[in-house]
């Protein structure tokens, strides 16, 4: 009988683990298992900060395995001003759910990593040998070492203890339940937001930078599918890059086309090219991935968009916004 905890069971990636787990026929490659029981926690049922809230949290569910995803995070101006607030909360939470899972004797961690905590100066693409060889981009270098230290974490308690812990890499990640601030989310859902307040209003739909920009991204029950299949498969401590293929990075422009055809925009629709870009692409390799599945079919990026749209349409009064 396997009982799976879900951390950070209230965010994008844990709600949409939770549709794919209860919406896949029960028996089937990612739906649910006859002897599995699945429980999604957030943070008010546990400030994993806190090592004996952890360990109530292991005591009351007694989980044989974890996917770790809650954590501390943000865009890039929180990052910036609180680098010491991310660097150790995130070092707290996780040190609290690997440790308990070994005093607990839990049989698996599956926790999640990110391709933003990659080194800054990297030859692309991006891949899971390149992780530690350079400092991450100076702008979220608390959360990239925080991070970063659970891979090390992995390796520890697996060469000391013989711990099953390992980690999933995913690439930038949209879907139902994202954080659509107009402020502080990524590009995807900060621009469905902007393009349905144009849409709205009748005023003009603007995107900042030139969209020449290029970038990968996945969808978020695509990625909850990849989580099901590391945590019922895959038991090596080298990490996993969760990703669409390099053939897949769409332009910023491509992006906003798309948003504008999902949101049925009509308006005044330009680009802001005084405003920056940032890096012009940062491709990662889902080479590895691919080899260890066997292949995934990944859901097409309109069909995505689409389902997204429309989950922000219909939840916007408690969307976070
Ligand atoms: P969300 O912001 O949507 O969710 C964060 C989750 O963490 C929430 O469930 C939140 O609980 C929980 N959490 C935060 N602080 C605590 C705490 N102190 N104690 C317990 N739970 C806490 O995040 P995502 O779903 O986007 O991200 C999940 C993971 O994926 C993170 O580890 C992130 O680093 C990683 N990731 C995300 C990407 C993305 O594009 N979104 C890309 C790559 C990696 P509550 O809401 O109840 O407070």
């Amino acid at each position: 009988m396997a009982s799976v905890v879900v951390t950070g069971g209230t965010g994008l990636i844990g709600k949409a683990i939770e549709h794919v787990i209860n919406t896949e026929p029960v028996g089937s490659k990612f739906g649910k298992l006859p002897d599995e029981t699945w429980i999604f926690v957030g943070s008010s049922e546990a400030d994993l900060r806190d090592p004996e809230e952890t360990r109530k949290l292991y005591e009351k569910y007694k989980p044989t395995h974890i996917i770790h995803l809650a954590a501390l995070v943000g865009g890039v101006y929180r990052n910036m001003k609180y680098k010491l607030t991310f660097l150790r909360d995130n070092i707290l939470i996780n040190d609290n759910i690997l440790h308990t899972a070994y005093t607990h004797k839990t049989a698996k961690v599956l926790s999640c990593l990110s391709t933003c905590i990659f080194p800054d100066d990297v030859v692309y693409p991006l891949d899971e040998t390149k992780l530690h060889s350079g400092p991450p981009h100076e702008s979220n270098f608390g959360y990239a070492h925080a991070k970063r230290l659970v891979d090390v974490q992995n390796r520890a308690y697996k060469e000391e203890f013989g711990c099953n812990f390992i980690a999933a890499i995913p690439t930038s990640v949209f879907g139902p339940h994202d954080n659509y601030d107009l402020e502080n989310a990524h590009v995807i859902p900060a621009l469905v937001h902007r393009c349905y307040l144009a849409k709205k209003n009748g005023t003009p739909f603007v995107v900042g930078g030139s969209g020449k920009p290029l970038r990968q991204f996945i969808f978020s029950y695509d990625l909850a599918r990849c989580f099901i299949w590391m945590l019922r498969n895959h038991d090596d401590v080298e990490p996993v890059i969760l990703s669409v293929s390099e053939e897949e990075e769409m332009s910023v422009k491509e992006i906003a086309d798309a948003i504008v055809k999902a949101v049925g925009f009509e308006g005044q629709y330009s680009f802001d090219a005084t405003r920056s870009d940032g890096q012009f692409r940062k491709p990662a390799s889902n080479k590895r991935l691919l080899e260890l599945m066997g292949g995934f079919e990944f859901t097409p990026f309109e069909e995505a968009l689409d389902l997204s749209v429309k989950w922000f349409s219909e939840n916007y009064e408690t969307a976070r916004t």
